[in-house]
């Protein structure tokens, strides 16, 4: 059996670590914002080269209360892709803001900076985009487009931890940026959390704020605020894999790499990288006519395989009504026919190949 992300593998590595961080963390009884938060706070602001980083309780939260911080609010439209996870598009509905769905690359399944262009009307307010499977989005193109509109760029880093361009971490180029540490992430709790970043002193201070109930100060209470602080048990764990991020998302490269070495001569589309950053690959993701072939073989092997994302949101049940007429060609054929193969920096070349193997064998038979 192999499924599409293998945490056990990954724990042994870690384990002494983080069951001497977790007693540690009982014997003391600092569960809230505790030693560890801080820490990584601190760790992670430095990693990703930005002035602020808040541990939050997920990532969906990272984004909502981002957006909240930049002033998005009711009636403001902010253009995102809909070939991404849920989340994305219900942090823009939390804060009553309309998201307007536009059209990705085909190739590396990223937002299309010519949409985003294309999409700007006197009512948009921010740009949303999404470092999709993570291959950083075209953010010199975003960037330019954000700064010529006076648009507020809010990253979705949720897929992206530790990828690069130009020089930057994704997530730490917009006015903020939002992380989920959700166990299968490239840097993975063991449960839910998330992060956000920002270089300004202003957007962070109402984020702190936002995330302990609208108060700087125990008792006193400025705004109405949530209860979204990342955990202290979770902040242990994810400074144990702070510290071996870059190795990890390196193994990514290698197995992603060999698979697209040993599919090459196969008649499917692999991950197309544009170069423009580095991608750490949080999914691998393909695309094949003969999908549903694929993954019943797969599965019959006890392979894990999935459709990220089978429906784009604009589609969804929830946004059909709201997004009647909208028509995303390339997303829409994307979705028809993508599938993702495990991967996780504990996956051996052997099995590579025999996943390989299989996929020959649909697509030659
Ligand atoms: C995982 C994910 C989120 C949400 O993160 P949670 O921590 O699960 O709330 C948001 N956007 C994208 C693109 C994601 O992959």
């Amino acid at each position: 059996m192999t499924p599409m992300v293998n945490l056990k593998a990954q724990y042994a590595e870690i384990k002494e670590e983080v069951e001497r961080g977790l007693a540690e963390t009982i014997e003391n009884c600092s569960f809230i914002l505790g030693p560890n938060v801080q820490a990584f706070e601190k760790e992670t602001a430095e990693y990703l080269g930005v002035k602020h980083a808040i541990g939050v309780a997920s990532g969906t939260d990272a984004l909502h209360l981002a957006l909240i911080a930049e002033g998005i609010g009711a009636g403001d439209e902010v253009i995102t892709s809909a070939f991404t996870f849920i989340a994305t598009a219900e942090a823009i509905k939390y804060v009553g803001a309309i998201p307007v769905f536009v059209d990705i690359d085909p190739r590396t399944f990223n937002i299309s900076p010519f949409a985003i262009e294309q999409a700007i009307t006197p009512k948009t307010k921010a740009v949303m985009p999404v470092h999709l499977f993570g291959q950083p989005a075209d953010m010199t193109e975003i960037l330019q487009l954000c700064e010529e509109n006076n648009l507020k760029l809010i990253e979705d880093a949720c897929q992206s931890f530790g990828a690069r361009i130009n020089g930057k971490q994704t997530g730490a180029i917009g006015h903020a940026g939002g992380y989920s540490f959700f166990p299968s992430k490239n840097l993975g709790a063991f449960g839910d959390g998330g992060l956000v970043v920002t270089n300004s002193d202003e957007t962070a201070a109402k984020i702190k704020q936002l995330r302990n109930h609208g108060s700087d100060v125990r008792y006193y209470h400025d705004v109405i605020g949530y209860n979204s602080r990342l955990d202290e048990m979770q902040a242990v764990i994810l400074r144990a894999k702070l510290k071996r991020i870059d190795q990890y998302n390196q193994a990514r490269r290698h197995v992603a790499h060999l698979y697209s070495e040993l599919m090459a001569d196969l008649p499917l589309v692999t991950p197309y990288e544009d170069g423009l950053g580095e991608h750490v690959y949080h999914q691998y993701t393909l695309l094949s006519d003969r999908r549903d072939d694929i993954l019943k073989a797969l599965q019959d092997r006890q392979i894990g395989c999935a459709v990220y994302y089978p429906v784009p949101l604009h589609q969804q049940n929830v946004f059909k009504e709201e997004c009647a007429g909208v028509s995303l060609p390339v997303t829409e054929a994307v979705s028809a026919t993508c599938f993702s193969l495990p991967i996780c920096p504990f996956l051996d070349d052997d099995t590579i190949r025999e996943i390989v193997a299989i996929i020959r064998g649909v697509l030659t038979a």
